[in-house]
């Protein structure tokens, strides 16, 4: 079925018998959740040797005892690791504690009240109101740190190759309140795209435009979390901002909370040694140094990046059928109706949806109604407005294979009855 061949006699029938679907869903008395943007049990077990991986030795390669405080940085091996790991150099790199959120807010927050650049270059000493670019549809706790610090959030198109780069350009050199961009190259949440070369070497351009207390923050949360063994690679960001000679203003986050345990790992900041090393100043007011221990425990559950390749293949070995059982529920049901397009991720977290416009609050009520938690409409928007009110973020990674299925043919009914309906008026 195509809607736009569709007459009314024809899309009334459509509806009495999605309506009658729908109902034995609703019978059915199902109560599944797609919403949650977090690795599965199984995939957590995979890290479960973490624990008495020390067996009590509490001394890193030089000789620090990881038992008491000090060393704001992180040990020397951890600093090793996960510089490989975002392709920076190890004096790039700092590793902080248990969350690279954290470590977002912070940035913000120094940047904000503290300068990048001495305190004459705090944002806020401009007094006027600041603001940051946020590629939309994007992710939401991104966008409330700055609704939290009165930052001002302006919405920019994302084009399957990253954020649209032209609109991002004319937005920067027409506006110089505007002190930042949110970016998650590879398989951004929840679009799943991976930033392609020209696109970096753009953000890589941007201070130039902007000027030197322009931050971009670029979240590579999902860096090394492929689905798909041939997925797209990210080229080297740091080294693309090197080449512009604006790796000053690249701020870089990661961290081990899908690699691990989430929430219960470690995250990195990386820069500049430069911009790093004002980072740390600003730091240390806020501690005396990072959980040492859960370092020394990842580099000896990943070892190197080798290791690490391995552990995140075991993942995508669980989360592979659970992404191929939505994508397929969604060509099945939904390919060549004109009625939604969605994203086939190759990595990360999530499968973007887009419905007509107008639909997505209608979709995602009845979904609940019939027992299928998603995310709100407009989660993935800055003030969680979706202008469009069509975009809805599906995270296949917690629920169990069978649960996915189920909820997954619940909610194409959903949006199947959602934009008849629409259509009919
Ligand atoms: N960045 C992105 C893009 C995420 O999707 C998430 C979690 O969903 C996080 C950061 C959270 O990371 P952390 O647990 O290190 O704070």
């Amino acid at each position: 079925m195509q809607l736009d061949q569709t007459t009314t006699e024809q899309l009334k029938e459509l509806e009495s018998s999605l309506n009658q679907q729908y109902i034995a869903f609703q019978n059915a008395g199902l109560t599944l959740d797609l919403t949650r943007g977090k690795p599965s049990a199984e995939q957590l077990s995979l890290s479960d040797a973490l624990d008495g991986i020390l067996e009590g030795n509490y001394k890193d390669s030089q000789g620090t005892d990881l038992r008491n405080y000090g060393g704001l940085d992180g040990i020397p091996e951890a600093k090793a690791l996960f510089a490989d790991m975002m392709g920076v150099k190890v004096d790039e790199i700092l590793i902080g504690g248990n969350a690279s959120l954290s470590l977002m807010y912070t940035a913000a927050q120094f940047a904000l009240y503290n300068g990048v650049n001495g305190p004459d270059s705090a944002w806020i000493k401009e007094g006027k109101t600041i603001k940051f670019l946020a590629p939309v549809p994007g992710y939401d706790r991104h966008f409330s740190v700055c609704e939290h610090l009165g930052i001002e959030l302006v919405n920019v198109p994302m084009n399957e190759d990253g954020p649209d780069m032209d609109t991002v350009e004319q937005l920067v050199k027409a506006d110089p309140q505007i002190k930042g961009i949110w970016c998650v190259p590879r398989f951004s949440n929840p679009t799943g795209t991976v930033y392609s070369d020209a696109v970096v070497a753009r953000l890589a351009k941007l201070p130039a435009i902007a000027g030197p207390n322009f931050r971009v923050f670029c979240d590579n949360a999902y860096a090394v979390h492929v689905i798909e063994d041939d997925a797209q690679a990210l080229c080297n960001v740091m080294d693309a901002f090197r080449a512009e000679g604006t790796e000053d203003s690249l701020y870089l986050f990661g961290s081990t909370s899908k690699i691990t345990f989430a929430g219960a790992g470690v995250s990195f900041f990386a820069s500049s040694p430069a911009s790093l090393n004002t980072f740390r100043n600003h730091l240390a007011f806020t501690t005396i140094g990072p959980n040492k221990i859960d370092q020394a425990r990842h580099v000896k559950l990943l070892g190197d990046m080798g290791g690490l390749t391995e552990h995140m293949a075991k993942h995508a070995a669980i989360l592979k059928p659970r992404f191929d059982a939505v994508l397929s529920c969604l060509e099945e049901n939904l390919a060549g109706t004109g009625m939604a397009t969605w994203t086939a991720p190759q990595g990360g977290y999530f499968v973007s949806f887009d419905g007509l416009p107008g639909t997505a609050k209608a979709i995602i009520k009845l979904a609940a109604e019939a027992g299928v938690k998603l995310t709100p409409a407009g989660a993935t928007f800055p003030y969680g407005k979706d202008p469009e009110d069509k975009n809805i973020r599906i995270a296949p990674s917690f629920p169990k294979l069978e649960e996915i299925k189920r909820a997954m043919d619940v909610f194409v009914v959903c949006v199947k009855l959602a934009t008849v309906r629409q259509k009919l008026g």
